[in-house]
């Protein structure tokens, strides 16, 4: 009998962790068992009481709070506190910058699936719709990448268009005279634009993230706000943001570029202002920009504004016309021919009015930069990168037909396949998360993990669909000019990788490092309790964190063992994705366990274990990717025709934070704790996810290659030239037109094959000589031939790639571009 009480007590204990239940649950549940184990095993009745006293007094100490934290948590809270590694402000800072959501649930291992399904899935005004439809397909057309790269600017025309159309102040509010757009109608111009070309996007992007309207807006003066926001909306101030210098890049916090506050004169009397040293390289816009935004740090050592000599890093914005000020020199960003270049000044005097903000904001720069940093990063290059891929989905889907070799559309070949599986999920899966994103900032969160996450793996992700589209298309995609569709994406590629966040950086140390103490219920709270030295706080943080840690290691088992089929799900979901969202939840409280006992182990040396914080974040970052693509298909009604695009994404998420789970669990340093979470926690009964089936990848890439719906949704709001003399224009005419003669083609190839036609030996005539002869033989009609004929015609427009004279054209195209600058280049030569 006793036995069978023994054996009660695992799947017991289990029961009270999978359902969080509070300490005093687990105390009486094991008086209950010891009275009954007792009562089982026949101990007679002084035993049985005198184990229970014992037990209780045990007990008793973890229950009455002021004999716990004495005796139990005292010495903990001693060990936390030396263990715990310092910090400085500005990692204070960053740390606790912005808010937590979704992210916070996928990272607490029980996700309240509703709560994703409630999120309003953002929609466009009818005023945001018209703009996107007209004025940036209108900015799109009257952007010619290949004369820009010859003129290395945008043109005059496209300048005041962007000025006019008040491109540059999206986010202003309206009463500043801006479009007060939403996240989302913000995302989308920049989205459209990109599937155009980078300099429009680019041009536009960085106004409308940190500079500086969104520092101006939250911080600025009400003189700030209503001198600089009028004029930034209306375009009559180009501004830029200033904060990486030579010396720091990704550590921006130590910048060495200084001010002193000490007096000077402006506009002719003395003032109390700064003395301002400093070297900036990489500022988008600042070669044009009027008013730039300039990170320093401030030092007051004589006393002028307080008793506090080092102030910290502040933030002003300085008109680039101000004296001593440097600005006009240009990068050349991987040939992309927007405007970046170095700022610098030495011993620039400016007023303290130039602190955003003013005075009182000194030393309150870091923090602003953190706070606003979310907002841009979930929009700028989610936004772009985003548009790379449809565009690339677009055109290299349908190139994948119209080009044939082997007498088959290469399309058709599995290896081709492979890639267009590829670019097609990928697209899916980064416009559902930055549209789920841009919506969060439009209900009002800052989101620091989910920016980096979402900035993180969409430009991973279209690097890789970029690349696979250079692939696909071969030399086509090889030699630039007018008619390549891809190289310049190509070729900028890197910039979405390294900047607002380099992404090794980004992914070795911000997805998990920020996310494990942004997201987690308990550490933040440990922490501000030991920094605070507040005992009792830190009890209460630390015993719900055990409770946490032991429920969430019971809930993955439990899940495992049983392959999470019991996992509800609310009722209003899809069939088809019931299981996902099951696995997703298991996946969670694995994570969740993961998560903890890393800290636990590895506690502050995690930060230099790179590697594994690099693999926690991947797992944490694929939960929210695959979450946003159950949203997307849910918020697209559950689209039948779509559903290869949602499984391929999902599994590819899943597969992929499973080895991430199993990279760190190989790598862990303690052997046993590695063994135990891999056989008992994480993968009881092995590891459920193979990599997406064939089948499945066959079904996605036949969605790139014809036109559909599911195509026009993948690739929504690419703008699309109708001109023939334009890549994009032909292609989509070319693929028509292919789909139109693939069975006359084919009633040609049988003709041959059953011997009813031979076309001889096709001498002269070009490749398609054989339908003239198939004409004249009887096997087609004359209609059937113009089909043919139009789908040669179109097939060579998109085949076809520039050549150019020795010069590449320069001089000529300079000379019909800009006049003068044909004459300097003349000059020169
Ligand atoms: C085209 C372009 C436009 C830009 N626009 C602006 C702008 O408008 N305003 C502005 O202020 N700045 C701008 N930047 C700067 C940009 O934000 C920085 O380039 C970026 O922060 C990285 O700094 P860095 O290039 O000096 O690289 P580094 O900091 O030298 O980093 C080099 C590599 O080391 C990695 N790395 C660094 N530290 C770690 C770590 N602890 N763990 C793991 N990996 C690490 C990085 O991920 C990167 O891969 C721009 C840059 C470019 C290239």
């Amino acid at each position: 009998m006793i036995w069978w009480f023994i054996a009660l007590l695992p799947p017991l204990a289990i029961a009270l962790a999978y359902g969080r239940a509070p300490l005093f649950a687990w105390a009486g549940a094991g008086f209950a068992w010891l009275a009954a184990a007792g009562w089982a095993g026949g101990w007679g009745l002084m035993a049985v009481a005198a184990v229970l006293a014992v037990y209780a007094g045990v007990m008793a100490i973890f229950l009455l709070q002021p004999v716990r934290r004495g005796l139990v948590t005292a010495p903990i809270f001693r060990a936390f506190r030396a263990a715990l590694p310092s910090m400085s402000q500005t990692e204070r800072d960053a740390l606790e910058a912005g808010t937590v959501w979704w992210e916070g649930e996928l990272f607490r291992g029980a996700p309240a699936w509703s709560k994703l399904l409630a999120y309003p899935w953002p929609k466009l005004t009818a005023e945001e719709r018209a703009f996107l439809d007209n004025e940036t397909s209108e900015l799109c057309r009257l952007t010619n990448d290949w004369q820009d790269n010859l003129r290395q600017d945008l043109s005059p025309e496209v300048w005041q268009y962007i000025k006019d159309k008040g491109f540059l102040g999206m986010i202003i509010p309206k009463e500043y005279g801006g479009k007060g757009f939403s996240a989302y109608a913000h995302s989308q111009v920049v989205t459209k634009l990109s599937t155009r070309a980078s300099a429009p996007a680019i041009t536009v992007m960085v106004p409308n993230s940190l500079g500086p309207a969104e520092l101006l807006l939250h911080y600025g003066t009400p003189e700030q706000k209503s001198h600089y926001l009028p004029r930034l909306a209306k375009g009559q101030e180009i501004p830029a943001f200033a904060l990486t210098s030579p010396w720091a890049g990704s550590d921006a916090a130590s910048i060495p570029d200084a001010g002193v506050v000490c007096k000077g004169q402006w506009q002719g009397r003395e003032v109390l202002g700064m003395r301002v040293s400093f070297d900036k390289r990489y500022i988008t816009l600042a070669p044009v920009c009027t008013v730039f935004g300039l990170a320093f740090r401030l030092y007051d050592p004589d006393g002028l504004l307080g008793t506090e000599p080092d102030l910290g890093i502040t933030c002003a914005l300085v008109p680039a016309a101000h004296p001593g000020v440097d600005t006009g020199r240009r990068h050349s960003p991987l040939s992309g021919i927007w405007m970046n270049g170095p700022v610098r000044g030495t011993d620039v005097f400016m007023p303290l009015d130039f602190i955003i903000g003013g005075p009182k904001m000194a030393g309150q720069g870091w923090r602003m930069l953190m706070e606003s940093l979310a907002a841009g990063r979930s929009i700028s290059l989610p936004g772009s990168n985003t548009g790379m891929q449809k565009m690339t989905a677009r055109a290299v889907g349908a190139y994948a037909r119209v080009r044939y070799q082997f007498k088959t559309a290469i399309g058709r070949f599995e290896g081709v396949e492979e890639a267009l599986t590829r670019i097609g999920a990928n697209t899916y899966l980064s416009d559902a998360a930055r549209v789920m994103t841009a919506g969060a900032i439009d209900l009002g969160e800052k989101p620091s993990v989910v920016s980096a996450i979402v900035k993180y793996h969409v430009t991973e992700r279209a690097r890789q669909t970029v690349n696979d589209g250079m692939d696909v298309i071969g030399g086509k995609g090889i030699c630039l000019g007018p008619q390549n569709m891809l190289g310049r994406a190509y070729q900028q590629i890197p910039v979405g990788i390294t900047v607002e966040g380099a992404n090794i950086l980004t992914r070795s140390l911000i997805l998990f490092g920020q996310g494990a103490i942004r997201c987690h219920p308990y550490v933040l709270d440990e922490m501000h309790a030991a920094q605070a030295n507040v005992l009792g706080a830190f009890d209460k943080a630390f015993w719900g964190h055990i409770g946490y840690t032991v429920s969430n290691a019971a809930r993955a088992l439990v899940m495992g063992i049983t392959g999470s089929h019991f996992v509800g799900v609310p009722a209003n979901v899809a069939p088809e994705t019931r299981r996902y969202y099951q696995q997703l939840t298991r996946f969670s409280a694995a994570f969740a366990f993961l998560a903890d006992i890393s800290m636990g182990t590895m506690g502050g040396a995690l930060k230099r274990k790179e590697k594994l914080s690099a693999r926690l974040g991947d797992i944490l970052s694929l939960m929210y990717l695959a979450s946003a693509v159950l949203r997307r298909y849910e918020a697209e009604g559950r689209q039948a025709a779509d559903a290869p695009l949602m499984h391929w994404a999902i599994w590819d998420c899943m597969f992929k934070a499973q080895n991430a789970f199993e990279g760190v669990i190989a790598n862990f340093p303690n052997k046993l704790f590695a063994t135990l979470l891999r056989r008992i926690v994480v993968f009881p009964l092995g590891r459920p996810y193979v990599v997406p089936s064939d089948q499945l990848g066959h079904e996605v890439a036949k969605l790139l290659i014809e036109p559909s719906a599911t195509r026009d949704r993948l690739t929504s709001d690419v703008y699309l030239p109708t001109d023939l003399e334009e890549p994009a224009g032909a292609l989509e005419a070319a693929l028509a037109a292919t789909l139109a003669a693939e069975p006359v083609e084919a009633k040609v190839r049988r003709a041959q094959k059953e011997g009813r036609f031979d076309p001889g030996l096709l001498v002269g005539g070009g490749v398609d000589a054989v339908w003239q002869r198939a004409l004249e033989a009887g096997v087609i009609t004359a209609d059937e031939f113009a089909v043919l004929r139009r789908r040669g015609e179109l097939r060579d427009k998109v085949i076809r790639v520039d050549d150019f004279p020795y010069d590449f054209g320069l001089r000529a195209a300079l000379a019909q571009i800009e006049p003068q600058a044909a004459a300097a280049v003349k000059a020169v030569a």
